[in-house]
């Protein structure tokens, strides 16, 4: 049987692009369908545009530091308009590159939302078309539980757009995005509380980078509430917010946003017309090389909720177009190694980390050496600013391998990316031992760790 392509990607986010330009590139006939923007959320709502705000919001410390070095700057001023439409802007501009790369990939672009008709047909704005195999990627959506005045809330989908900056703000969460648009607000001058449900933010993180984030987080002035949650919104005559908390308090603010997580967003997508199988939470059930129930069907990226990263949804992209469309000779399949994935987390210190927590090392591992480094960073022996760094690095005693790598600090994200290429390589403690440091770096305290803060059994 003849079809219209031999693959049809529906979701042009991370995932989806990365998988149609590799297959076109293999020579297969592609073509993808959006129907809300080019580059999915990382693009658009997500990583590039929230990492611009990141930087926008590093200036109000960087202006308090300058004094120390002899520069005066006079007053400041914020203008949230200019931030917004200049972030917009660099999106449009990389919406466009997406759009060109994709055209030079050979891959057609298909305006709309496409629907499953069945195992081999979807179905884009009444127009059927028709493949030998179809890609699901269609990513994920913000969550917001139901209370009352939810109507008031922004999400991740929201807050880039804003038509005015709220002077006073909650955000509710206690993950990625909660703690890094806490520290945005920060930065830009809002009165920022961040209410999370449990004891201690960022779970599945080590404990002494989530207790070390939320002081240095505390210092900088974000109101942490922690075993705390919003229970009702009411919007005042003012325009106003008059949030109503678990104890029974109210906070006044101008805006609320929740980052109370994201789920795949395969409702309405025809699946049921497949075999295609979903978890309670609409997450694609896949193998490992990301074939559905449906055997002509595929999916990667949040749609499978397995890593909801990015770079994750890329390397899965990729490594089925290969493993689809490969000529070479004896093509190995590619297998996507979840193991010892680096992340960073960009809040106010950042936080790099790879590898196990301590409280998961425990579990795994007879007995684990840990080290840990809480120092003053040499920029702020001068900046007058009351920021620290903390480094800590976990040793599987049996092997002396690496097996947690953790920081929180200005630039961890950059430093941890280059430590997880050695620690997936599988380097020991002797190996950084004997690595000479870089000087004066903060960094080089990972390779001058010398005695262990104790050892766990
Ligand atoms: P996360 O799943 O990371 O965190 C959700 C948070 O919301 C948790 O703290 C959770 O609490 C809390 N929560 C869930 N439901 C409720 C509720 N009903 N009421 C109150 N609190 C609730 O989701 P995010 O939205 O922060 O981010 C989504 C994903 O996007 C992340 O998992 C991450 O993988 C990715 N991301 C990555 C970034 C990066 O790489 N830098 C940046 C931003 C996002 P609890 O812990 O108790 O469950």
């Amino acid at each position: 049987m003849s079809y219209d392509y031999d693959l049809f990607v529906v979701g042009a986010g991370s995932g989806g692009v990365r998988a149609s330009r590799i297959a076109a590139g293999l020579g297969a006939k592609v073509a993808v369908a959006e129907d809300l923007y080019l580059g999915g959320t990382c693009v658009n709502v997500g990583c590039v545009p929230k990492k611009l705000f990141v930087y926008g919001s590093h200036f109000a410390e960087e202006f308090e530091a300058a004094a120390g070095f002899g520069w005066s700057v006079g007053e400041t001023s914020f203008d949230w308009p200019i931030l917004r439409d200049n972030k917009t802007k660099e999106i449009e501009r990389l919406n466009g590159i997406y759009n060109n790369m994709l055209d030079n990939a050979g891959v057609e672009i298909v305006h709309g939302r496409g629907t499953v008709v069945d195992a081999h047909t979807v179905d884009v704005n009444g127009k059927q078309y028709t493949a030998e195999r179809i890609l699901v990627a269609v990513g994920g959506w913000p969550v917001v539980p139901d209370i009352p005045g939810k109507e008031h809330i922004i999400s991740s989908n929201e807050v880039f757009y804003l038509d005015e900056f709220p002077k006073r703000v909650i955000v509710v969460g206690g993950g990625y995005i909660a703690v890094e648009f806490a520290g945005i607000f920060q930065g830009l001058g809002s009165e920022t509380h961040l209410l999370y449900r449990g004891e201690m933010f960022l779970r599945g993180f080590d404990m002494d980078i989530r207790e070390f984030v939320a002081n240095e987080m505390t210092k900088k002035g974000v109101d942490l509430k922690f075993n705390s949650n919003a229970t009702a919104i009411e919007k005042q005559a003012d325009g106003s917010l008059l949030v109503t908390l678990t104890d029974s308090s109210t906070i006044e603010v101008d805006a609320i946003m929740y980052a109370t997580g994201r789920k795949p967003k395969t409702e309405n997508l025809g699946l049921e017309n497949t075999q295609v199988e979903l978890k309670p939470n609409g997450a694609i059930v896949v193998d490992d090389n990301f074939q559905t129930a449906e055997p002509s069907i595929y999916a990667v990226g949040d749609a499978i909720d397995r890593v909801q990263l990015t770079p994750v949804a890329l390397a899965e992209g990729m490594a089925l177009a290969r493993n689809l469309y490969s000529k070479v000779e004896g093509h190995k399949t590619q297998v996507v190694d979840y193991d010892f994935i680096p992340t960073a987390v960009f809040s106010q210190p950042n936080i790099g980390t790879v590898g196990y927590s301590e409280e998961q090392a425990k579990e795994k591992f007879e007995s684990v050496a840990v080290f840990k480094s809480n120092f003053k960073h040499m920029k702020h022996t001068l900046s007058g600013l009351d920021e620290r760094t903390f480094m800590k690095l976990l040793v599987d005693q049996k092997t002396d391998k690496i097996i947690g790598c953790h920081m929180v600090g200005s630039d961890a994200g950059e430093i941890v990316q280059g430590l997880a290429i050695a620690i997936r390589a599988g380097a020991t403690k002797a190996d950084f031992d004997t690595t000479i440091g870089i000087h004066p770096t903060a960094a080089e305290e990972f390779v001058t760790m010398r005695e262990p803060a104790y050892i766990i059994e």
